[in-house]
């Protein structure tokens, strides 16, 4: 088991961890801050560095069977086993996604409260992002005023604060109802969540910012029809 880093602090930038598995082009290490492939995000990319300074760049970290797996190019050898590496991860990149991320969570809520719509899916780039939700139309005067809300969301500067519940107790709260943390699998007994004050709270494993602030500039771009009572929204953040 690897031990998730980027789960209590997404600030994580470089850390030190052992190889503990050497798998074809992949390694797995005891801990990482580097944030998989998932829930809508992009993988973390970077650099892991030996003892003897030789650069393997981390093209993607994904997670399989239970395991996080780091892909190496070059491939890894089996005599990494046990190597104790550096590694850093390409932090432009991954602080757009914790912002995008972050501004996710914050249009999933104002859509619920302004609108009562639901969220039907959502993707995460650095360069972009999108958001499906079930709405009767989305002309330019509400994509306005979703503009304007996230305004006041981002220059409220709430805070985000990350928690973990044992399953039980999350069941019973209306929010993560809500937001179905029924789907997340019986297995998973304490689960993450990821809390903006006043805004939002969600069951989630994902890399946000601690605070709505850090968001920038939320810039609508352009919106699609995907059906009589769904609408996707692209937006990036500045
Ligand atoms: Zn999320």
């Amino acid at each position: 088991m690897t031990e998730l880093l980027f789960q209590t602090d997404s600030y994580i930038k470089e850390f030190e961890a052992e190889i503990i598995a050497v798998e074809e082009n992949a390694i797995i290490l005891d801990k990482t801050a580097f944030s998989y492939k998932g829930g809508g995000l992009q993988s973390d990319t970077g650099v892991l560095t030996t003892s003897q300074n030789q650069n393997f760049k981390i093209e993607e970290v994904i997670f399989r069977k239970g395991k996080v797996l780091h892909l190496l190019s070059p491939s890894p050898t089996d005599n990494m086993l046990g190597e104790k590496v550096k590694c850093k991860i390409d932090w432009e990149n991954r602080y757009r996604q914790m912002k995008m991320h972050t501004a996710l969570h914050s249009i999933s809520s104002l859509l619920y409260k302004k609108y009562g719509s639901a969220v039907t899916g959502g993707n995460i780039t650095p360069e972009k992002s999108r958001v499906d939700f079930e709405i009767d139309h989305l002309r330019q005067e509400r994509v306005q005023e979703i503009e304007q809300e996230m305004k006041r969301i981002i220059e409220e500067g709430h805070d985000v604060s990350i928690s973990f519940m044992e399953r039980e107790e999350a069941l019973k709260d209306q929010e993560l109802i809500r937001t179905k943390v029924n789907l997340i699998p019986e297995s998973v007994k304490t689960i993450r969540i990821v809390e903006i004050k006043d805004v939002d709270k969600q069951a989630d494993g994902g890399v946000h910012v601690a605070n709505t602030s850090e968001i920038g500039v939320f810039k609508p771009l352009k919106s699609e029809n995907r059906g009589k009572n769904n609408k996707r929204l692209y937006f990036t953040i500045e």
